[in-house]
């Protein structure tokens, strides 16, 4: 295996170092910094990014970044894996999904402004960093998402857009092994967020939305999304064994995301033990209040007849009209994967 060289840092075959590339200096004197945690095999294959937190919030992938690269034994690794799990510090600091509460950025969601500016906003400084000096290294990416505080998420976003590395992404989204794929067509030009930047440099990314806060201390969610990387690494051939397949995998024919539209006190109405599960058309799932007259709002009911809740909220709060609510998918038009 090649040494990889990522801003002016030298990672060796055989070696397992921390990568600090520089962004831009804050305004209390230091540096704002992207770390990479990278492992260099010893022996020839390709290279694997795993990356998180371009949406602050949504930092459950943290620990499976680290759990996977804390168990790869560089002597025995093919190829090499970099972690990024901080993509967007400012926004990971403030825990949330977007940037800059007080800062003067164009820009806040850092994964609509890929490939970035050297010279633009502070969250296309961030972008840029990431397109110049972590993305030419790869040659396949897992993007990760999931929920935040109050939410919590399970499927693969399957970006098609009829690229030459379109069967790729939809081969090694399967290979994520989620139960449910959701396939959305893309244009093959289009570039703002870091899988679609990703795919127009020949990188097949797959887009793994799981889990949220509230998974963070369950260790099947945990252990799933492992094994998940793993059987990812096995189809690229980082390592040994033969990748295994989800018998449940199945594809969304129709989702819908639901978007709170007044805001107000949120009540759920179900517990985020039904992530995943199938409910009859008209269960309610929670609802949306005036929090000084009580009067009532919305009302989140399940639309189809065998509603598919692959993205829930799940915690009493306030809501902003604007605010994800729900991902529900139907289950009659699910087909095998
Ligand atoms: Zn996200």
């Amino acid at each position: 295996m090649k040494s990889i060289t990522i801003a002016g840092v030298t990672v060796h075959p055989g070696e397992h170092k921390l990568v600090r590339i520089p962004v831009a200096r804050m305004p209390r004197g230091d540096t704002l910094e992207l770390v990479v945690r990278a492992v260099v095999g010893l022996h020839d294959g390709p290279v694997l990014g795993l990356e998180s937190g371009s949406h602050g919030d949504e930092a459950f992938a943290i620990r499976t970044i680290h759990e996977v690269l804390g168990g790869l034994d560089p002597t025995t690794l093919r190829g090499a894996v970099l972690g990024l799990p901080v993509c967007n510090p400012v926004a990971f600091e403030t825990f949330t999904r977007l940037t800059g509460i007080g800062m003067t950025t164009d820009a806040v969601n850092l994964n609509v402004v890929f490939p970035g500016s050297a010279s633009g906003s502070l969250v296309a400084q961030m972008a840029h960093a990431i397109a110049t000096d972590y993305l030419p290294h790869l040659d396949a990416l897992i993007d990760f998402h999931s929920g935040g505080l109050e939410s919590a998420i399970d499927y693969t976003l399957v970006k098609q857009s009829g690229s030459p590395v379109s069967p790729r992404i939809l081969e090694l989204s399967k290979a994520f092994g989620s139960d449910y794929l959701s396939i959305t067509r893309t244009e093959p030009d289009s570039v703002s967020s870091i899988s679609e930047l990703a795919e127009s440099l020949g990188i097949p990314a797959v887009v793994a939305m799981l889990g949220g806060s509230v998974t963070s201390g369950d260790d099947k969610v945990l252990a799933r999304s492992v094994a998940g990387v793993h059987n990812v690494m096995r189809v690229l051939g980082m390592l040994p064994g033969a990748p295994t397949r989800n018998p449940r995998q199945a594809v969304i024919g129709d989702r819908k995301l639901v978007r709170h539209l007044q805001g107000g006190v949120f009540i759920p109405a179900v517990g985020f033990d039904k992530l995943g599960a199938v409910v009859p058309k008209g269960t309610p799932v929670g609802s949306v209040r005036d929090a000084n007259t009580f009067e009532a709002l919305e009302e989140y009911v399940a639309p189809f007849d065998e509603t598919i809740l692959i993205m829930i909220r799940g915690v009493f709060g306030r809501v902003f009209a604007g605010d994800y609510a729900y991902i529900f998918g139907d289950a009659a038009t699910a087909k095998p994967a």
